[in-house]
C-alpha cells in the first residue's frame, strides 16, 4: 500500500511475512498480560515474564531497574548505533466491562490504556530482531517500564537514574503506544511538539467555618471555591497568549460536611496542560496569583502546591520523525498519518531528553471488531491484528536506526 508520506526508497529488513510466524505468540502474550494486569510499580509478573521472554531469546537482560524494570540488551553482529525501544508495563485501578475469555481476573485493575499490548509487541520486535541478529547492525536495549500512569513519578525517571540510557550509551529512542481514538492499522506521529507537559496542582482555600444562617460571621470556602474555579478559567481565555495551547482542568472540589455548616477550608486539584515552557511558567505562575487573590478578596487565604516532578513536552526529534515516517510508511497494509498535537502527557519524554528519537502512536480503532472506546475506558478493546504492525514497526526502526552513520 502506497503511504502518504511516499516510500524510504528501500526494501525494509522485515516484512509482514518475517512477523507472522510470531503474531500468535504476541497475542498470547498480550491475553496473559492483560488476564492478569498490575498496577504502577507492582509489574512484578509481567516483569518476571518480559525476563524469562528475553532470556529464551538470549538477551542480556538486567532486572529491578527504576522499580519493576526490565532492560534487554540485544548485540549486532556488526557495529552501529544504540537503539532503545520502550514498552510501558503498568495497568489502571480500573474495573474491566468487556467480557473477552482472557478479561481481567483482577476486579478493580484492567489494562484499560492497551499497555499489555506495548509489553507484547516489543516482546514480539524481540523475537524479530534477536532471529535476525546476524545482519543487525549497532545493538538494540529493550526498556519495559514500569508505572507509567504514576503521572510526575513515573517509571521513565527512575530507569534514567538507574543507568538505563548508558552503559552503553543509547544514540536514539523510540516508543510505541496503541490508540482507541484512530483507525486500526494507522501510524500517528509529528514533528516537534507531540504531547503536552502536564502540571498538577493542589489549592487549600482557608476560610472560617460557621453557621450557614449566618455566613457574615464566617468566611465561606465553598463559595470562594466557586470563584477561584471560575476565575481560574481567565488564565486561559486572558492572560496567557492564545496562539499557544493551554488547557486548563479542575477535577476535585472537596469540603464540607451537612447543608447548614459553613466548612473551615475547602480543597481543590487541578491539572494544566502546554506546550512550551514559557507557557508552562506563566500559567503556574498565574494559577498561583489568581487563587490568592481572589481569595484575599472575600478575607479567605489560599494556598497553591503544584508537585515538584512532573516532566516536560514530549518533542520528537524533527530529523529523527522524518526518517520515521518513511520507515513507517514502507509498512505494507498501514498507513502513516500526521497526528495533531496532543494535550495528554506522557513519561517518555524523560527519555527523549536524553537521546534523539520519537514517540509515535497505533491506531485500534475498529467498529467492525467492536474496538470502538478510548483508552481509558473500562470497555477498551484492542484489535489485536494490529499488534503484528507494533512489532514490525519497532523492529525496522531498530534496525534502520542500528545503521551506523546514518544521520
Ligand atoms: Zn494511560
Ligand atoms: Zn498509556
Amino acid at each position: 500500500m502506497s503511504s502518504f508520506w511516499g516510500g524510504y526508497g528501500l526494501p525494509l529488513a522485515f516484512g509482514v511475512s518475517d512477523v507472522k510466524e510470531f503474531e500468535g505468540q504476541i497475542i498470547k502474550i498480550r491475553r496473559r498480560i492483560h488476564a492478569y494486569p498490575e498496577l504502577s510499580y507492582q509489574e512484578y509478573e509481567t516483569a518476571q515474564l518480559v525476563a524469562q521472554k528475553l532470556r529464551t531469546l538470549d538477551i542480556a537482560v538486567k532486572t529491578r531497574i527504576g522499580g519493576t524494570g526490565v532492560v534487554g540488551i540485544l548485540k549486532g553482529a556488526k557495529k552501529g548505533n544504540v537503539v532503545a525501544l520502550r514498552a510501558d508495563m503498568d495497568a489502571l485501578p480500573i474495573t474491566e466491562n468487556v467480557n473477552v475469555p482472557f478479561k481481567s481476573k483482577r476486579p478493580g485493575i484492567m489494562h484499560a490504556c492497551g499497555h499489555d499490548t506495548h509489553v507484547s509487541m516489543l516482546l514480539g520486535a524481540a523475537m524479530l530482531l534477536s532471529k535476525h541478529r546476524d545482519k543487525l547492525q549497532g545493538q538494540v536495549k529493550f526498556l519495559f517500564q514500569p508505572a507509567e500512569e504514576a503521572g510526575g513519578s513515573g517509571g521513565a525517571k527512575p530507569m534514567i537514574d538507574d543507568g538505563a540510557m548508558n552503559n552503553p550509551k543509547v544514540d536514539y529512542v523510540f516508543g510505541l503506544h496503541i490508540s482507541g481514538a484512530e483507525p486500526s492499522n494507522a501510524f500517528l506521529l509529528r514533528s516537534g511538539p507531540l504531547m503536552a507537559a502536564p502540571d498538577s496542582f493542589r489549592i487549600r482555600i482557608i476560610g472560617k467555618g460557621g453557621h450557614g444562617s449566618t455566613p457574615h460571621e464566617a468566611v465561606d470556602p465553598v463559595f470562594v471555591s466557586a470563584q477561584v474555579v471560575t476565575a481560574l478559567q481567565g488564565v486561559r481565555s486572558r492572560m496567557v497568549d492564545q496562539r499557544e495551547p493551554m488547557v486548563l482542568s479542575i477535577g476535585s472540589i472537596h469540603s464540607g460536611t451537612k447543608e447548614n455548616i459553613i466548612p473551615d477550608e475547602a480543597r481543590l486539584q487541578g491539572t494544566i496542560r502546554t506546550f512550551n515552557e514559557k507557557t508552562r511558567a506563566q500559567a503556574k505562575k498565574y494559577v498561583a496569583q489568581v487563587a490568592k487573590s481572589v481569595s484575599s478578596g472575600f478575607k479567605a487565604k489560599a494556598e497553591v502546591e503544584f508537585k515538584p516532578d512532573d516532566y516536560p513536552v514530549t518533542v520528537n526529534d524533527p530529523t529523527v520523525t522524518k526518517r520515521v515516517i518513511s520507515i513507517l510508511g514502507m509498512i505494507p497494509g498501514t498507513r502513516t498519518i500526521e497526528a495533531r498535537p496532543i494535550m495528554g502527557a506522557e513519561d517518555f519524554s524523560r527519555f527523549l531528553q536524553k537521546a534523539p528519537g520519537a514517540f509515535y502512536f497505533l491506531g485500534t480503532h475498529n467498529p467492525r471488531k467492536g474496538c470502538v472506546k478510548p483508552n481509558h475506558s473500562s470497555e477498551f478493546k484492542v484489535d489485536e491484528d494490529v499488534l503484528k504492525y507494533g512489532s514490525l514497526s519497532l523492529a525496522n526502526l531498530a534496525y534502520e536506526f542500528g545503521k551506523p552513520g546514518q544521520n
